[in-house]
């Protein structure tokens, strides 16, 4: 099929054109016809499958008639990470440049005046996350009365911030005839029951694959003793075609460290996470895509949706916690048809985690030595050594640089710290999709064991937008009620950003001195 098809307007058409894409991805192919239609969508597609697109260009289509007036947009897109927000923001001005419409983006870190001027002028498109979106519309400086369009994107991302309660505020501000689309890479019940309040007879549109069939991502899997990650991450770049990288590490503390490491090393790193002011992040993103940055050392804060052309290389410092990030993480490269390369360095004690990413994946990743270093075997969880072969080769054991030895042996610790990670992506209910990539087979190396219990749920940790304090109200407290259906909430879905401006030294905002005993932990 082609874009004509679709129905699009010429001049849209004419920026895909120039984009240079030749045909729609399934999930534009299915989805824009429908929002054409003026119909709701739920639509299950992750990042890379060309999901952005499929609301982007009809949303021009249905917007090019009319004008928005000041403060009162005519649609609006909520996004989880300022990043995503940026990045739907700039394929509006990509695949909007021969249509005249008003764009505003209300991200956190970016200073409010100038945003006000954007609403001000009238937005026929507003892009936020849900925080700021807050902020503005308790300030009074929005009014959402003429939303006629409004897309959730990453609602699973969403409910694992924290944001739904958020979502559910500004969507009940909403006018009750609207178009919707919704759009989530897994739909765990709660989300699915989300999208049955939020939406009207929508028609459902699920994508498995991402968005090119040739997408190709060669994964490997080097098991080292933890002193050795540093080397074998250094010798892996060193002996790799390496035109551009992310190395994702689970914790900022980490990724700080490592940065500095590298660049030691006289390699061109950055650093991204949470922690960062907004304009730090937005600088290191630039400077990465423009390639003015090879290696990013980031945290999963850049997991999903990162659109950067050509990556050749993504490096799991860390094993991810969650096997759905795996699959994000090594998402960032093998995009666009393009052959992408993954490493993840494991630990031998590390043997669950990849257990379930290969069961999430259903492949066996296949394992990499590092020339010059010892190669480990996983442990099974009760400690005893698994699958094949031991020692072998490398220059023999090197002296702990962390932590103490193990007693099973290992090297150092288990990595377990107290330290905040970054938030991870929803653990799915129903399987998530498959890799991204036609990962390459390996034989069996491992005999798998019996499934272990689920472990217990982690609370996520979501990195928070900082809701600005309200400077004109007075703090209120929560009515009887809302305290009552704080507590019934899942713990999933209550709202950590309080514990997070904490963290940064801000007051909760809204309780003013009365800051519970269990809240104001630090
Ligand atoms: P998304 O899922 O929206 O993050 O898009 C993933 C990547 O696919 C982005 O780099 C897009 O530029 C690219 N893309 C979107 N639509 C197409 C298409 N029809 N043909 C080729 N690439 C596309």
């Amino acid at each position: 099929m082609s874009f004509e098809e679709l129905g699009l307007s010429a001049p849209v058409l004419q920026a895909v054109t120039e984009k240079g894409y030749t045909e729609p991805t399934p999930i534009q192919e299915k989805a824009i016809p429908i929002v054409l239609m003026g119909r709701d969508i739920l639509g299950c597609a992750q990042t890379g499958t060309g999901k952005t697109a499929s609301f982007v260009l009809p949303m021009i289509d249905i917007l090019a008639e009319g004008r928005a007036k000041a403060r009162m947009p005519r649609s609006l897109i909520l996004e989880p990470t300022r990043e995503l927000a940026a990045q739907v923001a700039e394929n509006f001005e990509i695949y909007g440049k021969y249509n005249k419409l008003n764009m505003a983006l209300l991200i956190g870190g970016v200073s409010f005046p100038d945003q006000e001027r954007a609403l001000e002028k009238g937005a026929d498109v507003l892009i936020a996350t849900p925080g700021r979106l807050l902020d503005h519309f308790e300030r009074g400086g929005i009014l959402l009365n003429d939303v006629k369009i409004l897309v959730i994107d990453e609602a699973d991302r969403m409910l694992d911030m924290g944001f739904i309660p958020d979502v559910e505020r500004i969507v009940a501000t909403l006018p009750k005839l609207r178009q919707t689309l919704f759009f989530s890479a897994t739909m765990p019940p709660e989300i699915k029951r989300l999208a049955d309040r939020f939406l009207s007879n929508p028609k459902e549109v699920t994508v498995s694959r991402p968005a090119s069939a040739n997408t190709n991502v060669v994964q490997g899997l080097v098991i080292v003793q933890d002193d050795q990650k540093r080397d074998a991450l250094l010798a892996l770049i060193k002996s790799q075609e390496v035109k551009n990288a992310i190395v994702f590490c689970n914790r900022k503390r980490d990724v700080a460290t490592l940065h500095t490491v590298l660049k030691k090393h006289g390699l061109n790193a950055g650093a991204l996470h949470g922690d960062m002011s907004q304009p730090a992040r937005t600088e290191t993103l630039e400077k990465f895509k423009a390639g003015d940055i090879q290696i990013l050392v980031a945290s999963d804060v850049a997991a999903r949706g990162l659109d950067v052309q050509d990556m050749s290389h993504v490096f799991n410092y860390d094993v991810p916690f969650s096997p759905e990030d795996y699959v994000h993480r090594i998402g960032r490269t093998g995009r666009a048809g393009k052959t992408g390369h993954s490493f993840t360095l494991a630990t031998p004690n590390e043997g669950d985690l990849i257990d379930a990413i290969q069961k999430l994946i259903n492949t066996t990743i296949p394992r990499v030595e590092v020339p010059g270093l010892d190669t480990a075997i996983l442990e099974a969880s009760d400690g005893r050594r698994r699958g094949r072969g031991g020692r072998r080769g490398g220059r023999g054991a090197a002296a702990p640089e962390r932590g103490e030895r193990s007693e099973r042996g290992g090297r150092g610790p288990r990595r377990e710290s107290s330290e905040p990670r970054e938030p991870r992506a929803p653990r799915a209910e129903q399987p998530a999709e498959a890799a991204p990539a036609e990962a390459v087979a390996a034989p069996a190396i491992e005999s798998h064991r019996e499934p272990r219990p689920a472990r217990e749920p982690r609370e996520p940790r979501p990195e928070r937008e900082h809701r600005e304090p309200r400077p004109d109200r007075a703090p209120r407290e929560r009515r009887p009620e809302q305290r009552a259906e704080q507590r019934a909430e899942p713990r999933s879905e209550r709202r950590p950003e309080r514990r997070h401006e904490r963290d940064d030294g801000h007051s909760p905002v809204g309780l003013g001195d009365h800051v519970p005993a269990f809240l104001a932990r630090r």
